[in-house]
């Protein structure tokens, strides 16, 4: 993996070869510098422009809110909000999330889902199913396992 100098003033590792804290995300976004995931045919800048055209105009608007929220201090904190009204709101982390869109939903290559009812959300929060909430988009965490109780040990 290599940094190269990239559009924006973006510092641009194609290739990052590590998960993201983000799955299904192409890039994340820390300051400057942007790290696009490891994939076949994308070993170069030109490679990332290709494949993703308005990819790294996106990051370059979550680097803009890195610097304006105050770096990791502010901005982490107020992303990771963001992404949990987003995935309340319409079962994905990126669709009502403040971040992404004003980074542009598109050029960051997500889809919109439509927002669903916020009753039945936050009671399967607190009841710990959101399993049973309607489809979430691919690559979304959060999925509670089923409770299981421990049975005791029965006397012989
Ligand atoms: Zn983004």
């Amino acid at each position: 993996m290599t940094l190269v100098p990239g559009p924006h003033g973006l510092l641009v590792a194609p290739g990052y070869p590590r998960r993201f804290p983000v799955t299904g995300a192409a890039a994340v976004t820390v300051g400057e510098v942007v790290l696009v995931r490891e994939g076949p045919g994308l070993r170069t800048l030109a490679d990332v422009a290709r494949r993703w055209p308005a990819l790294l105009d996106h990051e370059a608007r979550h680097a803009a809110q890195w610097a304006r929220w105050g770096g990791p201090v502010g901005f982490l904190p107020a992303y990771a909000a963001a992404t949990v009204w987003s995935w309340l709101r319409t079962g994905d982390r990126h669709s009502a999330n403040h971040f992404e869109r004003a980074a542009g939903l598109a050029d960051g290559g997500y889809r919109e889902n439509p927002p669903r009812p916020l009753g039945p959300a936050l009671v399967s929060l607190v009841r710990g199913a959101p399993a049973r909430l309607p489809a979430l988009s691919r690559g979304s965490r959060g999925r509670a396992r089923p409770s299981r109780r421990r049975r005791r040990p029965t006397a012989a």
